[in-house]
């Protein structure tokens, strides 16, 4: 192994044992900023000179055969990191800017699957999501804003699931965030006419109990998703939008008729994702205070079932709670305030 070989798989090991999301190597002058985002923020983390960041850039682009040569133009790439006893996937993103090159990184650690009740701040919630996944068929929707969580929320209960008894998972997915031994998971990969739509298709002849789409996003997605709830499938995904309300009206925008979505909708799950609040720092928590990894954050959820849809009133469930939260001392009063 070569000098930068090293630094480079110190620099995602490090990273990784910090549990942070995203390495960025962010150029400026003379020196390159490396941040991490940690719980969904940046946190500055090192300083480098320009000379090791082009040579980390050039050996991470070639590890995840990138065009070298090219720098004027955004690059994506993959690699796999072997880690002891676990596999890190790895997404790289280059950006020009300004006549020199940004990299993000982007750790994805495989076969971490949290249990359920470390899903949810408040316990109950976690029973609750329990008992959704009890229904043999019907759509259960994800939503909430971007980064709130729900991809994980996903991935916990279906490995619950399958790990309870053992079931024909399909997901499709863009991207594949987790891999899972137990699960069928296919790539969207538009180029190779791998949709959402003929991906649904193909996993409905492959005989599956549970189906997992990463975004329902068009009409004949939606259409094929409420198909396969109503003829004995579960069906998980999630859809942009901030409320259970306007998940209803959103499936009635991508023509589904408003008697099929009530029928076939088991659930809306909102979500909202919260760092714990640290008994030892006094308002973020230091990047290398202890208690940091073991707090995490957790997820604050509104679980509005198939009767509760019906009334299409707008709720303020995830505000109460999380006022609850801070009145607790769980999270922060400013954390608590935020809705969203
Ligand atoms: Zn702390």
């Amino acid at each position: 192994m070569n000098v930068i070989e090293q630094e480079t798989s110190k620099l995602i090991e490090r990273a990784q044992q910090l549990e942070a999301s995203d390495i960025h190597l962010h150029p400026s002058e003379s020196r390159t900023n490396v941040w991490l985002r940690m719980q969904g923020e940046l946190v500055p983390w090192i300083t480098i000179n320009q000379g090791r960041a082009s040579k980390w850039i050039a050996h991470l682009k070639y590890k995840a055969g990138m065009d070298l040569g090219e720098r004027r133009r955004p690059q994506h790439g993959a690699i796999q990191h072997p880690l002891p006893g676990k596999e890190l996937h790895i997404r790289l993103s280059t950006l020009p800017s300004d006549g020199v090159e940004r990299l993000v990184i982007r750790l994805l650690p495989q076969h971490e699957h949290h249990p359920l009740q470390k899903l949810a701040l408040f316990p109950e919630d976690a029973t609750r999501l329990e008992t959704l996944l009890k229904r043999p068929h019907g759509l259960v929707l994800f939503t909430g804003p971007t980064g709130s969580g729900k991809t994980t929320t996903m991935y916990t209960l279906l490995h619950h699931l399958v790990t309870s008894k053992l079931r024909q998972v399909i997901t499709i997915e863009d991207p594949i965030e987790q891999t899972h031994p137990l699960f069928t998971q296919m790539q969207v990969n538009e180029h190779a006419g791998l949709t959402y739509e003929s991906g649904l298709k193909s996993a409905l002849r492959h005989d599956p109990d549970v189906l997992m789409l990463g975004e329902i996003r068009d009409v004949n997605t939606a259409a094929m998703a409420v198909r396969a709830a109503m003829t004995g499938h579960l069906v998980l995904s999630t859809l942009h939008t901030k409320s259970a309300a306007r998940a209803v009206e959103r499936l009635c925008e991508l023509g589904i008729p408003k008697s099929d979505v009530l029928d076939v909708t088991e659930a809306v799950v909102s979500q909202r994702l919260v760092s714990m609040k640290c008994p030892y720092c006094k308002d973020t928590c230091h990047l290398y205070c202890p208690s940091r990894q073991r707090l995490g954050r957790r997820g604050i959820y509104e679980i509005s079932h198939q009767q509760d849809l019906f009334t299409r009133h707008h709720s303020d469930q995830i505000r109460r709670r999380l006022y609850k939260a801070a009145a607790l001392g769980y999270i922060s009063h400013a954390e608590g305030g935020a809705d969203g």
